[in-house]
């Protein structure tokens, strides 16, 4: 029997609507077709990486093509219950979704928006580190939801991929405080474990078209990685990023806690690398099959060294330092030096907003105005857990974390 993981790389340097639709029915083609992981009489949530509002160049949220060509694969196999939405940080879902044009683009498929903003307080007792949730309560009401999310880096765990997409299945108002529960990498990203082994999640795309490098998940800097990604398997899924990116999967804290805790694995022996490339008449296919006749995308399976070689971007800025550090033992120690990164405000970049300070979680603010409300918050390092939820959120990219 075939226990080993797929993850299938489709190829992409574009961003043109059609082009995108054929490489996502290549990638979901490749695993079996769409209704290989959902029924067309289910109510399916596809939930995106909202972020925050921002434009779709800013490589900040998944790209409006890739979650249009989701919706429209979905709804051209007669799926009839499909909503889309994800809860911000910051904001609402649906102004994120109306700054990415998709306001206007759902509705002409007849995909309903979800409403993230309801929560329902969700007992899990199966839960290994968190045992009740603040979920939306869209995503109780989802029969399967499938994961849309984005290739960026993340201040707290390194990556944001697969894994930690599903933290927008919390209402934005309760995100903070979560931090205030969950206060490191390595607990956050058990947390974030437990969400996906208490929701029905059956399919992960990655868009990785264009990543963010550098100060992610909001302010880091666009670039082309040229593939989107698809798997049952979040953590494959985004091991095979982190391999990319020469990131040891076993350094970032979503990857190894999700393994630890049976959502998936990052062990490359374990994992099927697949490329898949829609035949060339795909995007002008019209007709409506799952792998119709000549549409079927040309599968090849890869190993992790040709991934590297073909996909691969050994400069990627990312947080890397365990691996420098010497080994697994050297990101224990990494993971302590990660406690003295702070966070820190470019002054002249700051607009006073006050976002960082409402976004901190901790009791009585660790970023505030403590110099009155003409000058930028001081940071209190004493109070401050590092989650970064400031950086985050901050609207005009202020803040930076040192070491990234
Ligand atoms: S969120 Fe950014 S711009 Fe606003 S006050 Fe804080 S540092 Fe300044
Ligand atoms: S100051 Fe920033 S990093 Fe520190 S606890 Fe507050 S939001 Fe988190």
């Amino acid at each position: 029997m075939d226990t080993k993981s797929k993850v299938v790389i489709v190829p992409c340097s574009t961003y043109d609507q059609e082009a995108v639709y054929a490489a996502v029915k290549a990638g979901v083609d490749a695993l079996g077709g769409i209704t290989a992981f959902v029924s067309p009489e289910e109510k399916i949530l596809v939930k995106p990486n909202y972020l925050t509002a921002a434009d779709a160049d800013r490589a900040v949220t998944t790209h409006p093509s890739v979650i249009l060509a989701v919706l429209r694969l979905l709804v051209e196999r007669g799926f009839a219950k499909v909503s889309c939405g994800d809860s911000p940080g910051h904001g609402k879902g649906e102004t994120a979704a109306a700054r990415l044009g998709l306001t206007e683009a759902m509705k002409k498929l007849g995909v309903r928006e979800a409403d993230m903003n309801e929560e329902v307080l969700t007992d899990f007792p199966e839960g290994m580190t968190a045992k009740r949730f603040y979920f939306a309560k869209e995503v109780t009401e989802a029969d399967a939801i499938i994961n849309v999310c984005k290739m960026k880096t993340h201040a707290l765990e390194r990556i944001t991929g697969a894994v930690k997409n599903v933290y927008g299945f919390i209402c934005g108002v309760r995100k903070a405080a979560g931090h205030v529960s969950y206060p490191n990498p390595l607990v956050f990203a058990r947390m974030l474990a437990d969400i996906h082994r208490a929701t029905d999640i059956r399919l992960n795309i990655m868009d990785g078209i264009v990543a963010m490098e550098g100060n992610g998940p909001g302010s880091g800097d666009p670039t082309p990685m040229n593939v989107l990604l698809f798997s049952a398997d979040p953590v494959a899924l985004d091991a095979a990023y982190c391999r990319m990116v020469d990131l040891e999967p076993w350094s970032v804290p979503t990857c190894g806690q999700g393994q630890i805790m049976g959502i998936g694995t990052y062990e490359e022996e374990n994992i099927e690398l697949l490329v898949a490339e829609p035949a060339p008449e795909a995007a002008e296919a019209e007709d409506g099959g799952e792998t119709a006749g000549s549409a079927a995308p040309r599968i090849t399976p890869i190993d992790t060294a040709e991934l590297v070689k073909r996909f691969g971007r050994p400069d990627f800025n990312v947080d890397r330092r365990a691996v420098s550090s010497g080994g697994k033992w050297g990101f224990r120690i990494g993971l302590l030096n990660r406690f003295t990164k702070r966070p820190y405000i470019v002054k002249k970049d700051c607009v006073k907003c006050g976002v960082c300070a409402a976004h901190c979680p901790v009791p009585g603010k660790a970023v505030d105005f403590k110099n009155g409300r003409d000058k930028p918050p001081v940071y209190d390092y004493s109070r401050c857990i590092r989650c970064y939820c400031c950086q985050e959120m901050c609207p005009q990219h202020a803040i930076k974390v040192k070491g990234i």
